[in-house]
């Protein structure tokens, strides 16, 4: 079944392509070296970035490379129900896959035995945390001023039994009809390379490239909305001189 055909309705009334509103803003963290607010909806993720600084402990330097260090964490009151936050089995999933993401374009090879730190905070939480973080991340990496080949960006395509959409809610993630929910996260750089995709559920072939085509262009947007942020903040920077 292909989505030109569909006439599911989402419980908010979006498009099945549509994002949730989305802000965006760097420098929400002055004493970071570099950082950035994504929010989606009901999602909002708080990044800052510190670095490069020699890699503690020492074992872990790379005399080749500097290395990115990505920690996610979900904070106790970003959800209703309390949650453990910390370093529990998801947050450290995130984080690695934040890295994964994040890693194809950053150009650490001038950093030998350095590190650069990402700590992402969800602050509000209604699904699409992973990719508001990773969004996030890689504007505060560009504030930062780490060397980098382009942006990268991020959104969850879902198939809501045999419907696909676009950035899905909490309430859609927890879909329970039909064949069911499933959560595809995706990250890409800005000329449409894929650097992270995760898949929860089942999916055709077929289906699985249309879900990644809906997610170029929801990437495409999220993109020049990280750029505006970006530009805004270097205006401000100069005194409001475009
Ligand atoms: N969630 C929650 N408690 C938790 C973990 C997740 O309430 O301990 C909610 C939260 O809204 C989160 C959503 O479940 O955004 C989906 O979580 P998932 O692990 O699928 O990752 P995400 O979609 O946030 O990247």
């Amino acid at each position: 079944m292909t989505n030109k055909k569909s006439d599911f309705v989402r419980p908010d009334g979006r498009k099945l392509d549509e994002l949730r509103p989305i802000e965006a803003k760097v420098g929400v963290v002055p004493n970071a070296d570099g950082s950035a607010m994504y929010k989606s909806g009901d999602t909002v993720a708080i990044a800052a970035v510190y670095g490069p600084k020699k890699m503690h402990p020492q074992h872990n330097q790379d005399p080749s490379k500097g290395q990115l260090r990505c920690d996610y964490n979900m904070l106790s009151f970003s959800v209703t129900e309390r949650i453990r936050p910390g370093k529990n089995r998801r947050a450290m999933e995130i984080s690695e896959i934040t890295k994964w993401a994040l890693e194809p374009v950053l150009l650490l090879d001038k950093y030998p035995n350095q590190v650069v730190d990402v700590f992402i905070n969800i602050i509000q939480a209604d699904a699409g945390t992973r990719t508001a973080g990773i969004n996030a991340a890689a504007m505060a990496l560009a504030h930062a001023g780490i060397p980098m080949r382009g942006m990268v960006s991020s959104v969850a395509v879902g198939k809501l039994d045999k419907t696909l959409v676009v950035d899905l809610t909490k309430e859609e993630e927890d879909y329970h009809e039909g064949e069911g929910p499933t959560d595809i996260p995706i990250s890409m750089t800005d000329d449409g390379k894929i650097t992270h995709m995760q898949l929860d559920g089942k999916i055709g072939v077929t289906q699985l490239q249309e879900a990644v085509d809906l997610a170029k262009g929801a990437c495409a947007k999220i993109y020049e909305i990280q750029k505006k942020a970006l530009k805004d903040a270097i205006d401000l920077e100069n005194g409001g001189k475009k």
